[in-house]
């Protein structure tokens, strides 16, 4: 079928909005997913993977359980709805793999993109244009899943080349989560103390080695997980100083355990990657005044993140997980070259 190519689109994507009128594609209700026509400042591509946001892909599963067909109607229904896989009540998204299929006319001066061309999106589903043909498969432990759709690229929009290097599904698990370690990489200091929250899933272990490596021999990387696959996992890469397993939603206990074992100090910096929500104030009170806490996880409420740290007087800088930093792709990517432990269990968990 012949692609009807419309004029003049707005760089960040708004002519593509439908609901409300007059917002960005991202807090958008519903966005027009006609992939039967695209406009000439966008991109065009031909989806095989998505990989769902894993607190979005949490809370399906707490909704509608494991089962394979169950989840791929809920999917199919969110993205019915609002033109893309925006998930109602995490808000998050994800992201995904797909190969070029049309670059509008208006980019090819500056996109270095052609027809044929894999890449990653390296912006969130939450605000891209996308319509399933088909649900393949559900990949229920790695929040991966494999379609037949099209999805569309604004002019602003993020992407990278997939590497050749390196396992598709592998570097889409790792991009997904790039933001972290390379906040990780600014954040953490020679001689700090990091507390990892969720330190032995995706990000997690990313930010492990990051915070390892800027904190030098003279820091410690703590590393907390609840779940005893988590913390075999973890134990078996040797990142951390100590791995602790701990229920991030049970504050108390969490503050007197890092406590202890910091001798009153507490943190430097805490990183927070869990995939469930009410583990602010945990992240907070394990934080000493005048750290850092690095809120990477989607569940994270603004309200109980500011209240809580009010509440209990605690002067710490907190920081909203930004998906982008400069550099943040190669950053990640980099990690599979340089940790060969690493690599294999990714691939072994994402391939
Ligand atoms: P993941 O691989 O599922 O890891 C989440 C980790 O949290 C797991 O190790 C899990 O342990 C641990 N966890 C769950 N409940 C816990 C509890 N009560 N106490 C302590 N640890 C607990 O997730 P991911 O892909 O790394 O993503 C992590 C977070 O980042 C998610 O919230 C995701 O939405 C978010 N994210 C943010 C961005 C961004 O741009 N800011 C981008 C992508 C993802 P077990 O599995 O062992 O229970």
């Amino acid at each position: 079928m012949s692609l009807k190519i419309m004029q003049t689109g707005n760089p960040f994507g708004c002519h593509r909005v439908l609901n409300p009128l007059g917002v960005l594609p991202q807090p958008a209700e519903k966005i027009d997913n006609d992939l039967e026509r695209v406009w000439d400042n966008e991109i065009l591509i031909d989806v095989q993977f998505l990989n769902i946001d894993s607190a979005s892909f949490t809370q399906m599963k707490a909704t509608v359980g494991c089962d394979e067909e169950k989840i791929k109607d809920k999917i199919l229904e969110i993205v019915d709805q609002r033109g893309k896989m925006h998930n109602p009540v995490t808000g998050s998204g994800g992201m995904l793999i797909g190969t070029v299929e049309y670059v509008g006319d208006k980019l090819t001066d500056k996109c270095p993109l052609k027809k044929g061309d894999k890449i990653v999106s390296l912006v969130s589903l939450s605000l891209t244009p996308l319509r399933i043909d088909e649900i393949i498969k559900v990949k229920n432990k790695t929040d991966q899943v494999q379609i037949r759709g099209k999805a569309v690229l604004f002019e602003n929009s993020l992407y990278a080349k997939l590497p050749d290097n390196l396992p598709e599904t592998l570097s889409l698990a790792v991009l997904d989560v790039c933001g972290a370690p390379a906040q990780t990489a600014k954040l953490v200091k020679q001689g700090d103390t990091t507390v990892i929250i969720g330190a032995g899933g995706k990000s997690g272990i990313l930010c492990a080695w990051e915070a390892r490596r800027r904190a030098g021999v003279t820091g410690r990387v703590i590393g907390i997980e609840f779940s005893d696959t988590g913390i075999d996992a973890l134990e078996s890469l040797n990142l951390c100083d100590e791995v602790i397993k701990l229920d991030a939603t049970d504050a108390l206990t969490c503050f007197d355990t890092i406590s202890q074992i910091t001798k009153g100090m507490l943190a430097h910096v805490v990183i927070n990657c869990v995939n469930i929500p009410n583990t602010e104030l945990a992240s907070i009170m394990m934080c000493q005044d005048g750290g850092k806490v690095y809120f990477f996880s989607m569940a994270t409420s603004f309200t109980k993140a500011a209240l809580g740290a009010e509440g209990i007087g605690k002067d710490v800088e907190m920081i909203i997980g930004n998906g982008y930093t400069k550099g943040h792709a190669e950053i990640a990517l980099n990690i599979m070259h340089e940790s060969q432990t690493i690599r294999k269990m990714y691939e072994k968990l994402y391939c």
